[in-house]
């Protein structure tokens, strides 16, 4: 089912009195408006999105508008929002099923709010975002109070607010005959289709004066603060060495009685190798020739686990710990799970982690190519690190 968002960013934000549309105005370093397009540019439910600018900002709408995922067209806006609501609505494609229809201002919604807007109006033909109302609300006239309204049936209108495609095009057909609105579920209630409410978020705010930067600063660094907390990074490492005659076997660190040995500048140790390479590329620092080059005898003979040790505090500098690593060595002989054991405390001892966190299997090539005929030991890793900086 196609879904389509429109991203109504027509105005001039004209309560903040600045040159620029207050939409381009960066929070924590990023502009308001690629905020909220982001939103549903990263949203598994949405296929296309149509961005409502003021004129001049359509006729060069800024890169991120250009070059994203998914499909993005710029429309100008209107003089009133459901004008510009309007022009975005004419450019979508006759087979998007639900329009959902966001403010450009409010850059805080949840994916999982847009997802419950979008079912809701799937099942109801229209859906709004709505947070409770926590103060008791007064009608009043000429601030004379009128009535006290039972505050349970108050919901304060957000955005996301979605609609199936006939329910949008008879509201805004209804607001182009005359009618006013500030939003378009209120002109679809007006059209006599049913509008239900989702529960919104309190921290879904709209900018709407000065002052609200301030709270929106505070947000973004408290969500961009998480998103750090929880980030994870992957890493592959691969290597090989040439068994040769006159060479000690050493693999993670462990010397193996074999007739033969792994050729190499340092003690060829292809597991640490494969693991070093792959945290190192993890964090993007690079690979283990550039660290530990065998151009530099200070390498010659060196022990490979001290490459590992190395390499987890070259991660950890960079912020980083080292959740698990995973090796695959490829080996037609000896046979390798006596030593398994034996590898797999070796690596946790230099990585720093638990042994439960290294798992290294030993696999036959079944006799085909350099490895199967028993020329070469060969290693495949991979590693998963987590960045817990604040
Ligand atoms: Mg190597």
């Amino acid at each position: 089912m196609r879904v389509t968002a429109i991203i109504a960013a027509g105005g001039r934000g004209l309560r903040f009195g600045g040159l620029r549309p207050k939409q381009l105005l960066n929070i924590d370093g990023r502009p308001i408006l690629e905020r909220s397009v982001a939103l549903f540019l990263d949203h598994p439910d949405v296929d296309d999105l149509v961005v409502a600018l003021p004129a001049d900002l359509a006729a060069d709408p800024p890169p991120y508008l250009r070059a994203a995922p998914k499909p993005i067209r710029v429309v100008a806006g209107g003089v009133r929002r459901q004008d510009s609501v309007a022009n975005a609505f004419q450019v979508t494609s006759g087979d998007s099923v639900v329009v959902v229809i966001h403010d450009a201002a409010r850059p805080f919604a949840s994916a999982d709010l847009v997802s419950r807007t979008i079912a809701a109006a799937i099942e109801s033909g229209a859906a709004l975002a709505g947070l409770p109302a926590s103060d008791t609300v007064k009608r009043t006239d000429d601030r004379m109070v009128l009535e006290t309204l039972p505050r349970e049936s108050i919901y304060l209108a957000q955005t996301p607010q979605a609609f199936r495609r006939e329910v949008l095009r008879d509201a805004l057909a209804l607001g182009e005959a005359a009618a006013d609105a500030t939003d378009e579920a209120s002109l679809a209630e007006r059209a006599g289709h049913p509008v239900r409410v989702v529960e919104g978020e309190a921290g879904n705010i709209k900018i709407t004066r000065p002052e609200d930067l301030a709270m929106a600063e505070a947000i973004a660094r408290r969500s961009a603060k998480a998103e750090r907390r929880a980030s994870m990074r992957i890493g592959t490492g691969y290597d090989l060495h040439v068994l040769v005659e006159g060479r000690p076997l050493i693999l993670g660190g462990v010397r193996i009685a074999f007739e033969r040995g792994l050729l190499g500048h340092s003690d060829a140790d292809v597991v640490c190798h494969a693991a070093t390479d792959a945290i190192l590329g993890a964090v993007g620092a690079g690979d283990i020739g550039r660290h530990f080059p065998d151009t530099d005898p200070k390498w010659k003979d060196a022990s490979s686990v001290d490459f590992l040790r190395r390499a987890a505090s070259i991660v950890r500098e960079a912020g980083f710990e080292v959740s698990n690593v995973d090796l695959v060595v490829i080996a037609e002989r000896p046979k390798l799970w006596p030593f398994v054991d034996a590898m797999r405390t070796n690596l946790a001892e230099a990585l720093g982690i638990a042994t439960d966190a290294v798992s290294i299997k030993g696999k036959t090539n079944e006799g085909v190519d350099a490895t199967g005929r028993g020329e070469a030991i060969a290693c495949h890793a991979v590693a998963l690190l987590t960045n817990f900086q604040s």
